[in-house]
């Protein structure tokens, strides 16, 4: 017998695109989020910087975060969701205040706003110091707890779309014992995330498989500028490869310098921005640099900053370097770049819709434009506020019109293997990072597209009922968009640098 549930809207993620946008929709629409871990779990808990944007902020101000968008982005953003981004956030974060998120304060009570790469000002907004995200997502989910329209279920990982005529009308989602379930909704939002996991070292959680991507492309929709894997230039180094800690862009915004092995600056040799560039060239310089001085890693300097500004400002950064040994008050903290964002994603329009009727997508998961080839510092958590929003708005119209929903269930006809698939995703893994890194050639893009073409085919051949083949399968899959995105790609531009 299969297992059906059903409702008006089904929410796949319980990051901040997916669980704001719940907060967002109607009260009177029945709403499942499901998400594949626990929901403190995902990139949205582990944002550090803070999110962008000024309350009662001035039109001059606005356009400046506009001009810094679209610079960081080396200007092929979507320029209308740029302004959407930018006009918007002043309501936005006014909005995320009245659910609740407690951002900082100075002794008057005034918000206080911080400095990242690429940012002219500060105007950056954070809670908890360098603990940004988990604290706008604890604040989120107390409110959302109140919302009995509103249920969330844990461990349950969506593997494809439900679709009937065109139409997307819920999807598969299997549990930790790898059974089925079907969840019927008469609208989807698409909220999985980003693509770390295709990576040796990425900040992600290593459930970041692209999944949302994968299914969408797996229903024929676009998917746009996958090249552009933005690397963050400042991960905390250590010899295991997997997820890595974050060291965040505020720390350079507050004053840290880049020092080779050599304990010598050398940003200034790249670009006179220095050590506040956007994260494209600083990830690019660090990677040259560290060819040039034969290593694996270079440093972060705020010592001569004052400890107690150090330890308040970075309380979390603090304390996990400390438990490695390092007093970054006193000791260069070893830094490396590695995955972090992915500023392509499904194609949607200015409300989240994609090309498929009912399905949405918002956050990572999405191709809005507002990144361009390099996402500016701190604008993706204000990305999933803006166009979280906008989704809702746009079901909310239409929800007189939820209605019971008539699909014929497809048979699965899965095979129950017990297949993990390892080798597959270590793979994929070492050659995302060999060849689809920060540098880029034909040939190796090549190479690295020969082999995972091999494994994509055989896995299509094979059918698994699992979380191990799902996850295997669509980590191939985006890294072969990735592939074949930067290989179309030529010429450099942003986060996508080739050498031929
Ligand atoms: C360490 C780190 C620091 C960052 N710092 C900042 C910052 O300071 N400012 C900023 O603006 N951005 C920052 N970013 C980026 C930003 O956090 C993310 O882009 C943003 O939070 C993405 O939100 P999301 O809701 O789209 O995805 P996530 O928060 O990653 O949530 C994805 C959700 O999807 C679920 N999911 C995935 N696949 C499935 C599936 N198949 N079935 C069911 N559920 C699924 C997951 O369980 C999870 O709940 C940071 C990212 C990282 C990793």
């Amino acid at each position: 017998m299969k297992e059906i549930r059903q409702y008006d809207v089904l929410i796949l993620g319980g990051g901040l695109a997916g669980i704001y946008t719940a907060l967002k929709l109607d009260s009177n629409l029945k709403i499942g989020i499901y998400v594949k871990d626990a929901i403190n779990k995902g990139s949205s808990n582990l944002a550090q910087g803070g999110i962008a944007g000024e309350i009662n902020s001035s039109k001059e101000k606005k356009d400046e975060h506009y001009e810094d968008t679209l610079k960081a982005g080396s200007y092929v953003n979507d320029k209308n969701a740029v302004r959407i981004l930018v006009d918007e956030a002043d309501d936005a974060l006014k909005d995320l205040i009245s659910l609740g998120v407690k951002f900082d304060v100075d002794k008057d009570g005034n918000l206080i706003k911080t400095l990242e790469g690429g940012h002219r000002s500060r105007r950056i907004l954070h809670a908890g110091g360098d603990d940004t995200g988990n604290h706008i997502m604890s604040d989120l989910r107390n409110t959302l707890y109140q919302r009995t329209n509103i249920k969330v279920f844990e461990n349950e990982m969506a593997i494809e779309l439900l679709h009937q005529d065109g139409e997307v009308k819920g999807a598969i989602v299997i549990n930790h014992q790898n059974e089925e379930i079907y969840i019927l909704a008469n609208k989807v939002v698409l909220a999985t995330g980003g693509i770390g996991a295709i990576y040796q070292n990425t900040t992600n959680e290593k459930f970041n498989c692209g999944d949302g991507i994968a299914m969408a492309y797996r229903l024929g929709l676009k998917i746009k500028d996958m090249e552009f894997v933005q690397f963050h230039p400042t991960a905390f180094y250590d010899d295991k490869m997997g997820q890595k800690f974050l060291i965040s862009e505020a720390v350079r915004g507050e004053g840290a310098y880049l020092k080779n092995i050599e304990g010598e600056r050398f940003m200034e040799k790249y670009t006179p921005l220095k050590e506040l560039a956007p994260r494209d060239i600083v990830s690019q310089s660090i990677y040259r640099e560290m060819y040039d001085t034969f290593s694996d890693h270079v440093y972060l300097d705020i010592t001569y900053k004052d400890s107690d500004f150090v330890k308040n400002r970075f309380p979390t950064i603090y304390k996990h370097c400390l438990d490695y040994g390092i007093d970054i008050t006193k000791d260069l903290i070893p830094v490396v770049p590695v995955e972090h964002f992915l500023c392509g994603g499904i194609e949607v329009d200015l409300y989240g819709r994609t090309a498929l009727k009912n399905l949405y997508a918002v956050g990572e998961c999405a191709f809005t434009g507002v990144h361009g080839a390099n996402r500016l510092a701190s604008n993706s958590l204000l990305e999933c506020v803006v166009f979280g929003k906008r989704v809702a708005e746009d079901i909310n119209k239409t929800k007189d019109q939820c209605e019971k929903i008539n699909i014929i269930l497809p048979d699965m006809k899965l095979a129950k293997k017990k297949y993990n698939f390892k080798d597959i995703r270590q793979e994929t893994r070492e050659l995302m990072s060999r060849y689809v890194f920060i540098v880029r050639t034909k040939d190796g893009l090549e190479m690295a597209k020969k082999i995972l073409t091999k494994h994509y085919k055989n896995l299509l051949k094979i059918n698994v009922l699992s979380r191990y083949y799902y996850e295997t399968l669509n980590m191939v899959t985006v890294a072969l968009i990735v592939i074949n995105q930067a290989l179309e790609r030529k010429e450099s531009i942003g986060s996508h640098f080739r050498i031929d």
